[in-house]
């Protein structure tokens, strides 16, 4: 059979036996992670990043709800759905939980049909809110990271330049005279070669840490760590070369047609944790000079 997608649970349960049926009624559908104790409990929320924990209230040493706290006070884990697991059936212990921000019980001895359906319907719920995530951040076009996307990873790869007075490089690259590739080929056309720029940015840098965006329109951003600027020129230019050289064939009849890039580039070590909107005006200063100086070529911002 084909090896499918599981989501994965996390139950922490400091008596053995409910490890051993929760597990015994969810292991088919799902991949469990177990943990006997508070701290151990905590440690593989942080590894394993769960869709949904299952958690004991009453364990010694740390209880579930010192538990919780420490997981919803934590930006990793804190969107994760906790389920608290409980023979307590007072109001106060209830109440308590849903404020700490439980997201649901399941009493104490288990229903296994209600296990599972408690345990399904907040497992539906992660998996609607990544997608719904996962689609605000996509430009549908290229497939690339959207504006707002790339927003979030520029704060936070700036942040950490910052902390760590590291170099960082960001690019503009705006497509060439596309207004006039639109009208000539039309508009559809034009799609398609955006769809093959960004392919060409993609494959142009090769480390895992880089980063392409869509900034809008023809304009693309990459995200360069550790990179400083004779190195994010050596990416500029291999860019710049691979776009000048790819055939977009016309959907009409399949002839050839290119396109050239420019490229703005700011690069340095961040003075400030929110330094990323300098160097974003910077890189569209040079830019500006690149559109200026002919096209086709990238420009280094001059601090
Ligand atoms: P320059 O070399 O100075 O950048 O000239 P340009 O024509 O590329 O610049 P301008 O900003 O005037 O035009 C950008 C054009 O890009 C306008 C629009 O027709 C086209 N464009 C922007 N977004 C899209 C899109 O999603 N699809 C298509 N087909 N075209 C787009
Ligand atoms: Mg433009
Ligand atoms: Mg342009």
């Amino acid at each position: 059979m084909e090896e499918q997608y599981k989501n994965s649970i996390l139950i922490v349960d400091d008596e053995p036996a409910n490890i051993i049926s929760l597990t015994h009624i969810l292991k088919e559908k799902y991949k469990i992670y177990a943990a006997k104790n508070g701290n151990d409990g905590v440690r593989l929320a942080h590894k394993h990043l769960p869709d949904v924990i299952l958690l004991d209230i009453i364990m010694p040493d740390k209880d579930g709800f010192e538990v919780i706290n420490e997981l919803k006070n934590n930006t990793e884990t804190k969107a994760i759905p906790v389920i608290f697991i409980t023979g307590l059936t007072n109001v106060e212990d209830e109440e308590r939980g849903l404020l700490s921000g439980a997201a649901d019980y399941i009493n104490k001895p288990f229903s296994a049909p209600i296990v599972e359906l408690r345990v399904r319907n907040q497992v539906m719920m992660q998996n609607y809110i990544k997608k719904i995530e996962e689609l605000s951040v996509r430009d549908q076009l290229t497939g690339l990271t959207n504006r707002r996307g790339f927003d979030e990873r520029l704060r936070a790869d700036f942040g950490r330049a910052y902390r760590h007075q590291a170099e960082i490089s960001v690019l503009i690259m705006d497509l060439d005279k596309f207004k006039s590739y639109n009208d000539t080929h039309g508009h559809l056309q034009g799609d398609k070669a955006l769809q093959a720029a960004a392919r060409v940015l993609q494959e142009s840098v090769s480390r895992a840490q880089d980063f392409i965006g869509r900034w809008g329109g023809e304009e693309f951003v990459a995200l360069l760590p550790d990179t400083n600027g004779e190195q994010a020129k050596v990416v500029a230019e291999n860019i710049r070369k691979n776009m000048e050289v790819i055939e977009i064939p016309l959907l009409t009849d399949g002839s050839p047609t290119r396109i050239t890039v420019s490229i703005g580039i700011c690069a340095g070590i961040p003075a400030l944790d929110s330094s990323s909107d300098i160097y974003m005006n910077n890189a569209d200063a040079a830019l500006y000079l690149a559109k200026e100086g002919g096209r086709n070529r990238y420009v280094l911002y001059e601090w």
